[in-house]
């Protein structure tokens, strides 16, 4: 395998970063996913926008876009595969022990792994810690990624893929990779960005879409909402057949199904749109 690092290819094998960079030592660094289907990246400029809204809300300098689109078209022609997931990252790079940033520029890798398509449902749980919707953190993808990967495995004991995190005000936000999408009434709904949420590109794309509307929602609308799904680069959109306890039967219900099709019909036809 190949890796984008230091302006060029690299053996993933051999390739070296610093043990003092800043995206190790204290999770300073940005990153994004972006799925890949024979060799061409999707919404890659979308993904790229927010890299550059994540680098600015950490105080890094803007990435060289024209360099980091270089690297993705290197990284995906030197590793052919039918379904891949780019991962970009761009860190504060070399610096001190301790939080302030070193005189060293910042680290770009992008490296590059196979995935597969994603069940058309799944498992969620609830989760008993908040999403902070007002930290200086909110609504930026960062490497700061702990907190998902402790409720994410809290998830996997208790057989499910995902864990949804409500916010400090007791509003529904979002799960540790993906956006979250209910229907009451028979109307689809999405948790707004105030929620502390990531504006996930799948969610943007699912409710231009779908039409669905931006509404805050108590947390425990998932006790009765008639349908949910979640939205992420590598699920797509997929239909929630349990959360926590209360079973979901017959998901994908007709409002994810029909959500489903659209983007599946929409995101084939325009891999950049
Ligand atoms: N929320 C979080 C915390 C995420 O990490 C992600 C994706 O990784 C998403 C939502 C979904 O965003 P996207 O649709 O851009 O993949």
């Amino acid at each position: 395998m190949k890796i984008w690092l230091d302006g060029g290819l690299q053996d993933t094998e051999s390739a070296r970063v610093s043990v003092f960079d800043h995206g190790l030592t204290v999770g300073d660094g940005i990153f994004e996913t972006v799925k890949a289907a024979d060799g061409r990246p999707f919404a890659l400029t979308r993904h790229l926008d927010r890299l550059t809204r994540s680098a600015r809300g950490l105080g890094l300098p803007d990435p060289d876009l024209d360099e980091v689109r270089r690297a993705c078209a290197a990284v995906l022609e030197a590793n052919p595969m039918p379904l891949g997931r780019l991962r970009l990252t761009y860190t504060g790079g070399h610096g001190p022990l301790g939080s302030d940033r070193g005189e060293h520029g910042p680290t770009l890798v992008v490296a590059l792994g196979e995935t597969t398509r994603r069940p058309d449902s799944t498992a969620v749980v609830t989760v008993p810690w908040t999403r902070n919707e007002r930290g200086a953190l909110t609504g930026l993808k960062t490497t700061s990624y702990a907190e998902n990967v402790v409720a994410l495995a809290r998830a996997r004991e208790q057989g499910a893929t995902e864990a949804l995190f409500g916010n400090t005000v007791g509003q529904l936000c979002e799960g540790t990779g993906s956006n979250v999408f209910v229907v009451i009434d028979g109307e689809l709904h999405t948790p707004p960005l105030a929620s502390g949420c990531l504006a996930g590109i799948t969610r943007a794309l699912a409710a231009e879409w779908t039409g669905a509307r931006e509404t805050d929602l108590p947390l425990d609308v998932l006790e009765r909402a008639e349908e949910i799904f979640l939205t992420s680069t590598l699920r797509d959109v997929q239909a929630v057949h349990r959360v926590d306890d209360r079973e979901l039967p017959g998901a994908p219900g007709p409002v994810t199904a029909k959500a489903m099709r659209i983007f599946d019909e929409r995101s084939g036809a325009d891999l950049d749109p």
